[in-house]
C-alpha cells in the first residue's frame, strides 16, 4: 500500500511550494504551518481556517503522521519511556522526565548509534539508520501531546538514541522547527544537543542564526583514556573538541556542558579529577558528573558515592562548576545510556 506523504516535517519553503502546486497563495502554507507546528494538529481535518474543500483535496494525497507508539513505560519516579516502531521496523526511544519545575523531553536523532562508546547500552545494540525530520520532530509532538496538561516550561535535550552531528541536516532542519516562535516555540535556552564533538558539523551549527545549548560528551581527562572509552577520540580528539565548543556561541551568554559518565575505579580518582581541573583550566564551561547507569550488558560498574563526592569536591575547589545528574527513569531502562534497539530486553509495559 502506498503511503499518503507526510505533511508533518516539511518547513516553511516546502509547504509554499506544495501549497503552491495546488495553485494555493502563500498564507495557506502559513496557516498549515502553524497547525502543524504551534498548534499541533494531529490531522489536515482539525486544520479548520483551510477551506473544506481544500482540506479535502490536500488529504487525497496527504496526511499528518507522528511516530507509531509502540509500548510506554513509566517509571516509579514519573518517568515515561516512549518505544516507537518507524515505518522500515526500525524502533527508537524518547524520554519523558516530569521535574519540580520543568518538564523534560530526550530525543533520538538515530536508530541505534556507530559510535560505539564503551559504556553506553545504544552504541552496544549497533546501528541502523539516521531519523528523518519528521521522525525526529515527531518525538516531541508525541510526547507533549501525551503529557498531563500544565503550565510548566518544556524543555527539550537531544540526549537520546544516536549521534545528532552524524545527522546533521535532519536534525538541524528539526532544531529550527522547535526554535521558530511560529513554531514549537521552544526557547534556544531550554533545548540542548549533546554531542561527542563531530568537528566539521560542530563548525556547521555555529554558523547556524539559531542555535541550542550545547553539551560535550568527554567522559575522560585526557586522551588516551578517551580513546579507550570512545572509538570517536581517534578522529576527533579531546583538545580540539573542548577548543571548538569553547567558540561555540551558547544562547544568552550561557555555558557549554562538559558531560562526564563517572565509571567505578575506571575514570573517578581524584587523579582524574585534578588532571580535568588543568584540561579545563581557562575555559568557561560547567562539568556535569553522571554516575554510570549500569545494564547487565555494559562491562563498567557504577563509582561509589565516596568516589563522586570527592570527585566533585575536587573540581569546584579547581574553580570548576559542577554538578551531579540524578538518575531518571532507571527502573525502566530509560537513563542516559540505557535506551537500545533490541525491544526483547525492555522490561514490560504497563497501561496507561
Ligand atoms: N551521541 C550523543 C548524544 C547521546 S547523549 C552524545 O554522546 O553526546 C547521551 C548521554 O548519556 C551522553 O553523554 C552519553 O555519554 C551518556 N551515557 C551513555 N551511556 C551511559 C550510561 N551507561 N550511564 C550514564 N550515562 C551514559
Amino acid at each position: 500500500m502506498e503511503r499518503l506523504s507526510n505533511l508533518f516535517g516539511l518547513d516553511r519553503e516546502a509547504l509554499r511550494t506544495l501549497f503552491a502546486g495546488l495553485g494555493e497563495p502563500a498564507y495557506r502554507a502559513q496557516q498549515a504551518y502553524s497547525w502543524l507546528y504551534e498548534k499541533r494538529a494531529a490531522s489536515i481535518d482539525e486544520m479548520t481556517d483551510l477551506p473544506k474543500a481544500l482540506r479535502e483535496r490536500l488529504a487525497a494525497g496527504h496526511a499528518v503522521r507522528w511516530p507509531e507508539v509502540m509500548e510506554r513505560a513509566r517509571s516509579t519516579d514519573g518517568t515515561v519511556k516512549f518505544l516507537f516502531e518507524l515505518d522500515d521496523g526500525a524502533t527508537i526511544e524518547s524520554v519523558f522526565i516530569p521535574e519540580e519545575r520543568r518538564r523534560t523531553i530526550c530525543i533520538s536523532t538515530q536508530a541505534g548509534c556507530p559510535l560505539k562508546c564503551a559504556f553506553c547500552l545504544t552504541g552496544i545494540g549497533g546501528y541502523k539508520r539516521n531519523l528523518k525530520t519528521w521522525e525526529i520532530l515527531g518525538q516531541v509532538a508525541v510526547v507533549m501531546a501525551d503529557a498531563p496538561p500544565d503550565h510548566m516550561p518544556w524543555n527539550i535535550v537531544i540526549m537520546g538514541m544516536g549521534e545528532p552531528l552524524l545527522n546533521y541536516e535532519a536534525t538541524v532542519a528539526a532544531l529550527r522547527i522547535l526554535m521558530d516562535r511560529e513554531g514549537f516555540a521552544i526557547s534556544p535556552k531550554k533545548l540542548t544537543l549533546s554531542t561527542v564533538g563531530i568537528l566539521p558539523a560542530l563548525e556547521k551549527l555555529m554558523l547556524e542564526p539559531v542555535r541550542p545549548n550545547l553539551a560535550i560528551s568527554l567522559h575522560a581527562s585526557n586522551k588516551a583514556l578517551r580513546r579507550e572509552l570512545m572509538p570517536i577520540e581517534d578522529r576527533y580528539g579531546i583538545e580540539e573538541v573542548i577548543a571548538a565548543a569553547q567558540r561555540y556561541p551558547i544562547p544568552s551568554g550561557g555555558m557549554v556542558t562538559y558531560e562526564y559518565v563517572v565509571l567505578g575505579g575506571v575514570n573517578d580518582s581524584p587523579a582524574h579529577a585534578r588532571e580535568l581541573v588543568r584540561l579545563l583550566r581557562g575555559s568557561k564551561g560547567k562539568v556535569n558528573l553522571i554516575p554510570l547507569n549500569p545494564a547487565p550488558e555494559i562491562p563498567f560498574a557504577p563509582p561509589t558515592a565516596q568516589a563522586v563526592d570527592a570527585f566533585c569536591r575536587i573540581l569546584s575547589e579547581g574553580d570548576v562548576t559542577v554538578s551531579v545528574r540524578r538518575p531518571r527513569g532507571q527502573d525502566i531502562l530509560a537513563a542516559c545510556g540505557q535506551l537500545h534497539l533490541k525491544r526483547e530486553a525492555a522490561p514490560a509495559p504497563v497501561a496507561s
